[in-house]
């Protein structure tokens, strides 16, 4: 088969998967047939079948398990955030988007999303996750990359409250592309336990702005600490 055909064969299964999975005859969970069967039904090789499914898994839309059991074949999974983060991340690498412009996205989404949680329709319990991770930020004998990484999750849980799912994914995203980057000037700046302290203060204070219902206190905290920390590590 000559290239072109190849990547037409491997098109082919894509648009086919992506229909099912808009019409819901794919669904989250659902296994697909093996890879001879799609082979034959489309007509192409089994190279060009397996070549389809593994850019899918890039996309985190699919997962393949190895083995016979239950949970063995491709299964259709939704892991949007970590794609897309792995295909930001690679571009920041590559200098081609700024370090700086990523941290700008970060800061308009999250207090895009302060501001509307506090309209937004929650109940108290679903400060719990915030909370779990403020208290577990606690602890002194937490690496620097546990705590960045945790971090990371507590912001996703407050702006999560506003209830925008394309925002939380596109955020996770953004803070996976520059995770690399944190990690290296935190170990290189040295300091940590004194930011440490300062980035705890700066969490209880947009905590408590958030479960007051204050938007406006809580975008300009929010956005205060980022500033911040990147003064700080970059
Ligand atoms: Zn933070």
């Amino acid at each position: 088969m000559s290239e072109t055909a190849t990547g037409r064969a491997h098109d082919v299964v894509l648009r086919h998967i992506e229909n099912s999975l808009r019409s819901g005859e794919l669904k989250l969970g659902d296994r697909l047939p093996g890879e001879r069967a799609l082979a034959e039904q489309f007509g192409i090789s089994r190279a060009s079948v397996r070549d389809a499914i593994r850019s899918l898994e890039v996309l985190g839309v699919l997962r393949s398990a190895t083995g016979s059991g239950p949970n063995s074949g491709t299964i259709v999974v939704s892991d949007p955030s970590s794609a897309l983060g792995v295909a930001l991340r690679m571009h920041v690498a590559s200098h081609h988007l700024p370090v700086n412009d990523v941290v700008e996205a970060r800061i308009m989404m999250e207090t895009w999303s302060l501001e509307h949680a506090a309209a937004a329709p929650w109940t108290p319990d679903q400060l719990d996750d915030a909370r779990r991770l403020l208290d577990a930020m606690d602890d002194d004998a937490l690496p620097s990359q546990i705590f960045t990484l945790l971090d990371a999750q507590f912001h996703v849980a407050l702006s999560a409250l506003a209830g925008n799912v394309v925002v939380s994914t596109m955020m996770e995203s953004l803070r996976e592309a520059i995770r690399g980057y944190i990690d290296d000037a935190v170990t290189r700046r040295g300091g940590w336990d004194a930011a440490v302290h300062v980035l705890r203060e700066h969490h209880r204070g947009i905590f408590e702005a958030v479960e007051a219902r204050d938007g406006e206190r809580s975008a300009r905290l929010v956005r205060e600490h980022i500033e911040w920390f990147y003064r700080q590590a970059l």
